[in-house]
């Protein structure tokens, strides 16, 4: 049951219209993205091989992190992945209709109000507390679905906490009710060099598995996946490296790139010291310069962090981010470009080569999950690769 109070949604108006997506054609992008399938395809490989005995599953929740889980999950499930992990149930409803076949586990759980769906689907859900296991038992009836059990070890978001595992561990009533596939933790700090927190998580899930002894495991992230055998568990649900990003921050990146990020110049111009720059002047031209106005800006995912911060490249040479990123241009110093690399209509580097989608990340303070995820409805993008 649902219970919408007054925190729910407003009520819809009568007789709403659903809006059709629009997709950005080609030639009328001011920005294109490349995903290259097969980079993508090869991480998938890699991360098989790193992850040894384990069988390798593959995250692609919110649009396979951006990156269009149309086009990412079907060459995936080309090249032998048969596990497939979203957050949403709804996320899991599209996936089903693109791969009949494959298992597809939800990690947000058991959504109130749309327990049905799951049943419907073929879906999965990650259970992560009483409530939810009692909600799924009373779905199911007499014959037991499967679902998955999430033992919190320290993330303190999803979960069941001990005093709830102890509890369903010493009620076989309900146990019996549950065909339960897997039985997982998820790791806080795997991506952190010099912490004991996994360590301790580790410690805190074989504990909670003795209580739980049914099913598989299920522990490593992308980056858990680097950490040792012991922290992979049966099944590892890798999701930012297999889209190219550095699983293992301290070291070299052993992934693949995935992604190219192609801005246009709209205009340049010429400016003297003392002008300044953007919104809020916080950048002043301290010689004679020329400027670049390039098509992306934050509404495209290129966050307004990255002002005075962030960089591109042309024909190789770094063009540094002037002032603060606006809605739907950035400002970029071409002083060092020769006139005839940089007009109207020609290209600039935003992710590429030279820069890295984990460099513009470090650019802008964040981790390369959140600009993947953020990158704009409003580029066109051109896949390369896979199976066609
Ligand atoms: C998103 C997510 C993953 C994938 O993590 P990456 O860092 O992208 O590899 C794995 N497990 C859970 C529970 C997640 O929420």
């Amino acid at each position: 049951m649902v219970i919408k109070g007054i925190d729910g949604p407003p009520p819809l108006p009568q007789g709403f219209a659903v809006m059709t997506e629009y997709v950005v054609p080609e030639h009328l992008a001011g920005a294109i993205v490349t995903v290259d399938l097969d980079a993508i395809v090869s991480n998938y490989q890699l991360l098989r091989d790193s992850a040894k005995g384990a069988i390798t599953a593959a995250v692609v929740k919110a649009d396979a992190y951006g990156l269009g889980m149309a086009r990412v999950a079907p060459a995936l499930a080309a090249a032998g992945c048969e596990v497939f992990f979203v957050a949403h149930v709804s996320e899991g409803i599209q996936l089903r209709e693109l791969l009949p076949d494959t298992e597809i586990h939800i990690l947000n759980g058991l959504l109130s109000g749309a327990e049905a769906a799951y049943g419907d689907h073929r879906l999965i859900p990650v259970l992560g507390s009483l409530n939810e296991v009692d909600r799924w038992i009373a779905q199911c009836g007499d014959t037991p679905l499967a679902c998955d059990i999430h033992i919190d070890t320290g993330m303190l978001r999803l979960g069941l906490p001990a005093d709830e595992l102890n509890e369903l561990a010493a009620d076989p009533a309900r146990l019996q009710c549950l065909d339960v596939q897997l039985v997982m933790s998820h790791f806080a700090s795997a991506d952190v060099e010099n912490t004991n927190q996994s360590a301790r998580q580790l410690m805190a899930f074989r504990a909670s598995r003795e209580k739980l002894p049914m099913g598989r495991t299920n522990l490593a992230n992308s980056a858990g996946i680097f950490l040792g055998a012991e922290y992979r568990g049966d099944v590892v649900r890798p999701g930012i490296a297999l889209y190219g990003c550095n699983p293992t921050p301290w070291t070299e990146n052993p992934m693949r790139p995935v992604i190219t990020l192609s801005a246009q110049i709209l205009q340049v111009r010429h400016v003297a010291p003392g002008e300044t720059v953007s919104y809020g002047a916080t950048h002043a031209v301290d010689k004679p310069s020329k400027i670049a106005t390039v098509a992306t800006g934050y509404a495209d995912g290129y966050l307004r962090s990255l002002s005075d911060t962030g960089y591109g490249f042309i024909s190789g040479i770094r063009v540094p981010v002037l002032g603060r990123v606006t809605m739907d241009m950035i400002m970029l110093d071409v002083s060092e470009i020769a006139e005839d690399k940089c007009r109207p209509g020609m290209w600039v580097e935003l992710i590429g080569s030279h820069v890295t989608v984990d460099d513009v990340a470090a650019a802008a303070g964040t981790i390369g999950h959140e600009i993947m995820t953020s990158i704009g409805a409003r580029y066109h993008r051109r896949y390369i690769g896979g199976e066609n």
